[in-house]
């Protein structure tokens, strides 16, 4: 099937429109007409190349939403018409421990990204949501629940499960005691998910300019990283710090705010931290942790979550053209929280 997207080209050069092939529909592939995508600070890392493992041209773009067009023979759940999503993953081995626990994710062999992955059967590279149609096998997409805005939907499938999926992990439940470290794409996700597991949430940011923001997405309170007093009178007192930001910064500011046995989970950089002090983590039993997305059965269960709590990603829709101004202004911190590409805005091919 030919399908139109849009595609960086080289790592320097601003996406354009790409023409290309999406597979012939195997017997247990779903194929869908991508309605909504949003756009995840992994796209602009990935057509930069910033982390090795790019091939040109590449599609980005892992939120995405759509309408089943067709189904293969074997097809069980999904039927044409229905609204389905895909988050970062479209396959896995489906065999080793991880995947037959539903943690696809953790997949012994890797799981196939949904862009800068290659197929595993033909070996073809894969190409993501910023584009017209995606063909997808039937076990790596989500059914989107009746009653979730699917124009806003969008980044939950990264965003919105890379802050659930440590959530869970970590068991929180109403009364924890949960800090979000940053307030973009991740953080205003995690404050919302949490505030919807009834835990008691706490932003953390350098400045107080976010305290309206925090309070409005439900967090309980604003805590200003860099007021010593405040952050020595917090300290002992979280059970679960989300840390959510993406660039290298220093966990000795944070690490002695968990109370005995809690932990610190880095969502949001992908690379080096600032050289780090053990003395809070081995004085207070203190733990610092990494997450990836979650498996697909979490995913759905995420997506049932918000539907029934009505949480939804706050976001700016944007037309596809309007993508490399979008990812300048992602750079700089400049949307409140998510853009979402209107995939009706790109023409057919
Ligand atoms: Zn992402
Ligand atoms: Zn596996």
């Amino acid at each position: 099937m030919q399908t139109q997207g849009y595609a960086a080209y080289t790592r320097d050069t601003p996406l354009k429109p790409y023409v290309f092939q999406r597979r012939e529909l195997r017997a247990n592939d779903v194929s869908m007409e991508i309605l909504y995508c949003g756009v995840c600070h992994s796209d602009l890392h990935t057509a930069r190349n910033d982390w090795g493992w790019s091939y040109y041209p590449i599609v980005p773009g892992h939120e995405i939403v759509g309408r089943v067009l067709a189904v293969g023979a074997a097809v069980k759940r999904y039927k044409v018409g229905d609204h389905v999503a895909v988050g970062c993953m479209v396959d896995s081995c489906m065999e080793c421990d991880q995947c037959k626990k539903g943690e696809e994710q953790l997949c012994r062999e890797g799981n196939t990204g949904t862009y800068a992955g290659r197929d595993r059967i033909t070996g073809e590279n894969t190409q993501g949501g910023y584009s017209k149609h995606l063909v997808v096998r039937e076990e790596f997409c989500l059914r989107m629940p009746d009653g979730l805005d699917i124009s806003k939907a969008a980044p939950l499938l990264c965003a919105g499960i890379t802050t659930y999926s440590p959530l869970r992990t970590w068991g929180v439940k109403a009364g924890s005691r949960v800090g979000v470290i940053g307030l973009g794409g991740l953080g205003h996700m995690a404050v919302k998910l949490a505030v919807g597991m009834g835990a008691d949430v706490t932003v953390l940011s350098r400045t107080a300019d976010k305290e309206a923001d925090a309070l409005k997405l439900g967090a309980a309170r604003l805590l200003v990283s860099s007021d010593a007093d405040a952050m020595a009178k917090a300290g002992s007192s979280f059970d679960l710090v989300i840390d959510t930001v993406p660039v290298k910064h220093n966990l000795d500011l944070y690490t002695p705010l968990l109370d005995v046995d809690a932990t610190l989970v880095i969502v949001g950089q992908v690379g080096p931290i600032e050289e780090a002090s053990t003395v809070p983590l081995l004085l207070g039993r203190r733990r610092v942790a990494g997450s990836p997305i979650g498996g697909i059965a979490q995913t759905q269960e995420m997506l049932d979550f918000c539907a029934e709590k009505n949480i939804l990603p706050d976001c700016e829709m944007i037309r596809m053209d309007q993508i490399n101004e979008a990812f300048e202004r992602m750079e700089k911190a400049d949307v409140r929280y998510r853009f979402v590409i209107d995939m009706a805005s790109l023409p057919a091919a």
